[in-house]
């Protein structure tokens, strides 16, 4: 715990503080749009909803967020949440909207943030990534485009708005929900930079199938807060495109957990990692198709599978079998295709497992 507290000091120093939460004077369903969000204005014990403007569109117009801020009676942690980076992932949006719905504000200490769909273009279009229509379409993986651009594309305008003007100053620890992309599944699992044990501490009080001790990737919200020094966990809740009522519970679950620990909230700790006997490992392998074709999978997620097993294999048009995939290493299976018809490139089986590289130790 002491850890934990020296973190709020470290923190306030190094992400600074905004000068003022500022409303644009629209009201958009009846909820009031702000351009800038700094929780201290907000009258304490209560559930504040706003819609952010973040980046405008081809004609002009904004893309809200749907903003609520749980700000407690009494001073401690800020606690943020986002979800929907990616928007065929909408697990993690419903976990949040249940978060904040269990809140009693008058019981709680400091403050909960809450984003449930940062990517609403993508949302919309039941797509992974954000479309820009520059020079014709492309797409970005928005959640690599963290801390942004303050005159980038789109996409790269909303990471800055986001990270200068809705988090700056509001956040002392991050959990970012997603789920595995479309076409493939995971568990409940969870990213996590084993290097600092504070984040090791926040990332087992989930009751997760599988942890991976995770260095981290440019550009993503966990790692972009983790460089500037404030904990944050990727937290990847099984299966896109539909709500899957086990994953979201016990994404609250260890939310709550979360909570509890840092003493924003009173009470018991339901499961964790050391409850559900996570398995925990430091590496991770995919074994993706090297030509097109139908595939056919061996395992299932969490299979504890042996060197040299077969784990997939592809057929052409005919149904002959034109590939086959053994593993390359002992593992446990992370995450599999569950589309058929597999692209060259496309994820087949992932492995995670513990690499005894020294190297390797904290995460490779
Ligand atoms: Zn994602």
């Amino acid at each position: 715990m002491r850890t934990l507290v020296t973190t709020i000091a470290l923190t306030l120093a190094a992400f600074g503080s905004q000068a003022a939460t500022l409303y644009t004077g629209d009201k958009i369903d009846g909820v009031p749009v702000i351009s800038q969000l700094d929780i201290k204005d907000l009258p304490a014990g209560k559930l504040h909803r706003f819609l952010f403007r973040g980046a405008s569109n081809g004609i002009g117009q904004y893309f809200y967020l749907p903003v609520q801020v749980a700000k407690g009676s009494k001073p401690g942690s800020r606690l943020v949440l986002n979800s929907g980076n990616h928007g065929d992932e909408v697990n993690g949006i419903r976990a949040v909207q249940n978060i904040m719905a269990s809140l009693n504000p008058e019981q709680l200490s400091g403050s909960v943030l809450a984003v449930t769909g940062s990517n609403p273009d993508a949302i919309n279009r039941i797509s992974r990534e954000w479309a820009t229509y520059n020079d014709g379409l492309s797409t970005s993986n928005f959640n690599r485009l963290f801390p942004g651009k303050e005159n980038g594309t789109a996409p790269e305008q909303q990471a800055w708005l986001m990270w200068n003007k809705l988090w700056q100053g509001n956040a002392d620890y991050v959990l970012d929900y997603h789920t595995q992309s479309s076409g493939t599944s995971f568990p409940f699992f969870i990213y996590a930079d084993y290097r600092q044990p504070r984040i090791q501490q926040l990332a087992e009080l989930f009751p997760a199938d599988q942890i991976k001790k995770d260095p981290g990737e440019k550009g993503s919200t966990e790692t972009t807060f983790v460089e500037a020094n404030i904990p944050a966990l990727t937290l990847e809740l099984g299966t896109p495109r539909s709500l899957d009522a086990d994953m979201i519970a016990r994404a609250e679950e260890g939310t709550h957990n979360v909570m509890i620990t840092l003493k924003m909230l009173e009470g018991k700790l339901g499961r964790t990692a050391s409850s559900v006997n996570t398995y925990i490992g430091n590496d991770m392998v995919t074994i993706r198709a090297e030509q097109g074709g139908y595939a056919d999978i061996f395992v299932k997620l969490g299979d504890k599978v042996e060197k040299g097993q077969l784990l997939a294999q592809q057929r052409n048009i005919f149904g002959d079998i034109i590939k086959k995939y053994n593993a390359p290493t002992a593992g446990k299976v992370l995450s599999v295709g569950t589309d058929a018809v597999r692209e060259p490139r496309a994820t087949l089986v992932r492995l995670l497992l513990q690499n005894p590289d020294p190297k390797c130790q904290l995460g490779c």
